[in-house]
């Protein structure tokens, strides 16, 4: 039996692997690509709306991505460069909607305050000077602070009214944040594709083995879950693009630029209210600072989402401890990852993270009762009858070996890539879904070096204007860009105002 041959495979139908399609078939409208994804339906794991947060990250709100060091200096650079990498998304996106690929832009992104919420004297004194120094840059230039109780009343009735206590208060907002649902947005994408001659989306498959061939081409088995029925696909170039997933393929494939990673699954939980009464007095994402020991990605946040057009309220995440590296995986997952490449690794990450491994644990015990005192931090008023637990999806953080060869964990994501550029993989799950088109444009950068310098650079920039420049320097291409996307999007530009109001003067 001949093989099928394409000329890309990709692993997954979550909004990365759509994101790559989207960009390679604009690039290159002949080229033949098959997506394959083991569910039966596209995006349903991590880039569905109810399994993340929907956050567009762009620093605005996120306390964790402006570090302050032991001196009391803030960090922005982070934020910075998440900030400009959420930029190239809402360009990509922006175009698509012009060029009729994606929908209005309602039925995937809405305008929602970015609002960053601290109490006590010292983490005042911390979002005062991150303010700043972020308002002072030009990607940060609508922020406003106030650390009067009401002006923040008027930003986030819910988290103030019935606040009790003189401990003073602050927060930062940004107007023009916004919601995403990430899986409206990848399950149009992939309409839009399935339109198209040359793609083709292969449901309720998974793939189970890769294997490169003499030449430069992979040989990628499928597998029917129904059936159990094999297939194989030559292919010239392999995206393994299935979040959780792809660390065991990645390991499978053999690169040599793959050794050595582990993965550390962490899965979530969000807390739902539904009651249209209590969405309506809320309309921000309201982030807070992680509590004490507690991982980066578990800081809480009060959330406005609109997911398959519905409003409602999610509070958490609460981080726990799992061994699936998917949602719908398996329990195995975790110890299936380890080899004699990673072993050591893991096991200092391991060792060495006992406090995260409790912390992990000791979420999961909690009550519903004791979720909803961790709400009231944030909405005083919660009553525990109107929140009810939903499951997040899982995140694979990445472990990987330092200069030393000692394992560390790390909290963001990483491309990896063959050297000849015939597979890459992304690690990892943040800043996440925002940033998918820089992710991908890196993989074009990192597999598709000729194409690119052979004519995709330039027309790149008519789906993404500001490509090959760099908008954290350069703010008048910000200035342009912005007005551009932020009116495309429909996520209206604050008027600047004097920003800094200061209750004590
Ligand atoms: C709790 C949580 C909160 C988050 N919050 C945010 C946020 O606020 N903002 C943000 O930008 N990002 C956020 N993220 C991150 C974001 O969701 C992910 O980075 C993004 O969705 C990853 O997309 P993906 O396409 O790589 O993976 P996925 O969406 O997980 O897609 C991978 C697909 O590959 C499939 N697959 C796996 N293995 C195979 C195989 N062997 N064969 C075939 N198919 C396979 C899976 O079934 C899946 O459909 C959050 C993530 C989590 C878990």
């Amino acid at each position: 039996m001949n093989a099928i041959k394409v000329d890309a495979l990709l692993v997954g139908s979550g909004v990365m692997s759509a994101t790559l399609a989207t960009l390679l078939k604009k690039l290159d409208s002949s080229m033949s690509i098959l997506m394959v994804e083991r569910l039966d339906q596209v995006a349903a794991e991590s880039s569905d709306g109810w399994n993340n947060a929907g956050t567009g990250h762009a620093g605005y709100c996120e306390l964790n991505y402006t570090p302050q060091g032991a001196d009391g200096d803030v960090a922005i650079e982070r934020a910075l460069a998440i900030n400009a990498n959420f930029e190239i998304s809402q360009q990509l996106w922006s175009s698509l909607i012009a060029s009729g690929d994606l929908p209005a832009p309602d039925q995937f992104i809405n305008a929602t305050p970015h609002i960053s919420f601290v109490w006590g004297e010292k983490n005042v004194e911390f979002l005062r000077k991150r303010y700043e120094k972020l308002s002072a840059h030009h990607l940060f230039g609508g922020m406003e602070y106030s650390e009067d109780p009401a002006v923040l009343e008027q930003w986030m009735p819910l988290v103030m009214n019935g606040r009790e206590g003189n401990e003073p208060v602050a927060a930062t907002r940004i107007e023009h944040g916004a919601d995403i649902d990430f899986g409206s947005l990848t399950r149009n994408l992939v309409g839009s594709l399935e339109k198209q001659s040359g793609f083709d989306l292969r449901l309720g498959h998974e793939v189970t083995a890769l294997k490169k061939n003499g030449g430069n081409n992979w040989h990628v088995t499928l597998k029917n879950r129904k059936t159990g029925k094999k297939e194989q696909i030559t292919a010239g170039f392999v995206f393994l693009g299935a979040g959780g997933g792809a660390l065991p393929l990645l390991q499978k494939s053999g690169i040599p630029e793959g050794k050595g990673y582990g993965g550390f699954p962490v899965s979530g939980q969000w807390l739902v209210c539904q009651d249209e009464k209590i969405v309506q007095q809320h309309h921000a994402k309201v982030y807070g600072k992680a509590a004490i020991g507690a991982p980066p990605m578990s800081v809480p946040h009060l959330d406005t989402r609109i997911i398959n057009g519905k409003p409602a309220l999610l509070f958490g995440p609460y981080a726990g401890f799992t061994t699936q590296f998917l949602k719908a995986g398996s329990k195995l997952d975790l110890i299936k990852s380890v080899s004699l490449n990673n072993l050591k690794p893991m096991v200092d990450v391991g060792l060495n993270n006992m406090d995260l491994t409790k912390y992990l644990i000791g979420e999961v015990m909690q009550s519903h009762q004791d979720r909803v005192e961790t709400l009231k931090q944030y909405f005083p008023d919660a009553k525990a009858e109107d929140w009810s637990l939903a499951q997040a999806g899982q995140r694979v953080q990445i472990i990987k070996k330092d200069a030393k060869g000692r394992g560390k964990l790390e909290f963001g994501t990483e491309l990896v890539a063959a050297e000849d550029g015939t597979l890459a993989a992304l690690l990892g799950a943040s800043p996440g879904a925002s940033v998918a088109a820089q992710a991908m444009i890196d993989v074009l950068e990192r597999c598709f070096r000729m194409r690119m310098d052979g004519g995709w650079k330039k027309q790149l920039k008519n789906l993404v204007p500001s490509y090959g420049q760099s908008l954290v320097e350069n703010a008048d291409l910000l200035k342009q860009v912005r007005n551009n996307t932020l009116s495309t999007l429909g996520l209206h530009e604050h008027e600047e105002t004097e920003g800094y109001q200061r209750s004590a003067g």
